[in-house]
């Protein structure tokens, strides 16, 4: 019984929200009084992950199978939950998130793409369970048939599935971001990493978050803000998600 419940409820996840566009937040990490990293010579984490932000959703916007949806368009400071809701809001398919990197070793450089950890999926996990009302939201659908049902098991059963999706989705299209940026601009790792970041942490909506290079560098300072340099950075990530979309061709129309 419970099986079929949960097959009735991926049913009516993959039917709903049906919509011929692939909806994608951008998300500028910080902003307004968080400047992010700082490099040697003055140049703001902020304004570089603004603008490459601005240009990933210019490609998006371009491309008639795409949406691009800023979580910010100015200087401004915006929580972490705020950048969700923003996604939520906009009924958002996919997330990337724009950071750049820094470390006190000042050799390091190269991009990164980071995904959800499993470890944090479980907390997550239940974080979301105990809050029973925000699930109607989270699931679509799904959700509205869960709150009449009182079985915690059945909730955990069906997150468990939508954290799992979630990840792989993530993980999937984290990988063609980096295909595409490989040999385009450096690498500072050719795999996705793993991380707890709370800009990851949205069941619902397959997030990663891309490192584009070391500010904390200052030959890659000096990169990142290079205009020509951030084109070719927020090309990349459109391959990647363009890649993504064609190997997955029903993705729009499931989420
Ligand atoms: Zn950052």
């Amino acid at each position: 019984m419970k099986k079929l419940l949960i097959f009735f409820m991926l049913v009516l996840l993959c039917s709903s929200a049906y919509a011929t566009k692939v909806v994608i937040a951008v998300d500028a990490g910080h902003g307004g009084k968080d400047s992010g990293a700082i490099g040697q010579n003055k140049l703001y984490e902020k304004t570089v992950t603004l603008s490459i932000a601005k240009k990933l959703t210019n490609l998006l916007n371009k491309d008639a199978n795409f949406k691009g949806v800023l979580t910010r368009d100015s200087d401004n400071f915006i929580s972490v939950s705020q950048r969700s809701e923003i996604a939520r809001k906009n009924k958002a398919n996919l997330l990337v998130s724009v950071h750049a990197d820094a470390a006190p070793n000042r050799n390091a450089t190269g991009a990164s793409i980071w995904v959800l950890s499993t470890q944090r999926a479980d907390t997550e996990l239940g974080r979301w369970l105990e809050k029973g009302e925000k699930q109607s939201q989270l699931l679509g659908g799904a959700g509205d048939a869960l709150s009449d049902d009182h079985d915690p098991h059945l909730s955990q059963a069906v997150l468990d599935l939508q954290f799992s999706y979630s990840q792989q989705v993530g993980y999937q299209l984290a990988m063609q971001v980096l295909k595409a940026m490989k040999g385009t601009i450096p690498l500072h790792k050719s795999v996705p990493e793993h991380a707890s970041l709370g800009v990851l942490r949205s069941p619902d909506i397959p997030s990663i978050l891309v490192e584009v290079g070391f500010i904390s560098n200052e030959d890659e300072e000096r990169l990142l803000s290079n205009n020509a340099h951030q084109e070719k950075i927020a090309n990349a990530i459109y391959q990647g998600i363009k890649n993504y979309i064609k190997q997955n061709p029903k993705f729009g129309e499931q989420h």
